[in-house]
């Protein structure tokens, strides 16, 4: 299974918070605009990577919107 959480911190901002030793960090769910961090529940939570090597976070329910903007 995938590690969502390692992606987030990879591919997104500081969250100016630890989570244990890790820095958390939060990237932006692509359909509604609200920040996604690291250490919350990841369950709803998709990632993607698109052709061009973007890499985009939403959330499960917000899926319709992504593709509605096309995006990917
Ligand atoms: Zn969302």
């Amino acid at each position: 299974m995938m590690n969502l959480a390692a992606k987030i911190r990879a591919a997104g901002e500081s969250c100016g918070r630890m989570d244990g030793r890790l820095a958390v960090r939060k990237v932006k769910c692509q359909g509604c605009g609200e920040e996604i961090c690291s250490d919350e529940d990841l369950t709803d939570v998709q990632y993607v990577k698109t052709k061009r090597g973007s890499e985009l976070f939403f959330h499960t329910g917000c899926m319709e919107n992504v593709w509605k903007h096309g995006i990917c």
